[in-house]
């Protein structure tokens, strides 16, 4: 597995703000919306092309085209939700599918509630949008999901990431063989007894929506 923590001034601004407590939903959710595509810009790097060739008002010109199937952006439910647009305006011919996932609070896995996905994702490129990889159960789980279904790639675009959810996830894709990338605003330093990101921003869904 591969991870990208963004490296970038307008990044840490914008992540800065994020995570003061005294941003509001707003804010929060333009600022989420911004920092998303910035990390979509990185993400995409190897998005698959095709060379095509298109005629200016001058000369022919050599360029590329995406590629088809064209990718698959998979944002988990509920707050992935809130990074779908700023996925969307740099991939606009993404297609979209819907997973909503929940942790069983009895086996602790990490377990589907709601689908909307095409059946075979043979040769699609997948990119998870998912705020928070906290104990990377979730995430783990999402992405073993698109790969039963075909998936060839899988990347996941999140906001911050803790140490023990990248190593879980490298235990859990140890042997897998699959391209995985993890593409992250920040490596934060470690997550709380109740499980969430230190410093982190709190709860991603609850700042993005309020509190249900
Ligand atoms: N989910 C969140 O929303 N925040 C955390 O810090 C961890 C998991």
């Amino acid at each position: 597995m591969e991870t990208l923590v963004v490296d970038h001034p307008l990044v840490a601004h914008k992540l800065t703000a994020l995570r003061d407590v005294r941003t509001d939903s707003p804010t929060f959710r333009r600022l989420a919306d911004e920092l998303v595509t910035l990390l979509a810009y990185e993400a995409t790097r190897d998005v698959r092309v095709n060379d095509v060739t298109v005629q200016t008002p001058v000369a022919e010109a050599h360029g590329v085209r995406l590629a088809r199937p064209y990718p698959l952006v998979v944002p988990i439910l509920r707050a992935g939700l809130g990074m779908l647009e700023g996925m969307t305006r740099l991939l606009p011919t993404a297609e979209v599918g819907f997973l909503g996932m929940i942790r069983n609070e009895s086996t602790l896995q990490a377990e589907t509630y709601a689908t909307r996905l095409p059946d075979d994702l043979s040769g699609r490129q997948c990119y998870v949008v998912d705020p928070m990889l906290a104990t990377g159960g979730t995430l783990a789980a999402a992405i073993q999901f698109l790969f039963d279904r075909g998936a060839v790639d899988v990347t996941a675009l999140c906001l911050l990431a803790a140490p023990e959810g990248l190593a879980h996830m490298d235990k859990v894709f140890a042997n897998s063989g699959k391209p995985i990338r993890v593409v992250t605003a920040a490596l934060d330093e470690r997550l709380n007894e109740n499980g969430y990101i230190v410093p982190g921003l709190g709860d991603a869904g609850d700042r993005l929506y309020g509190v249900v």
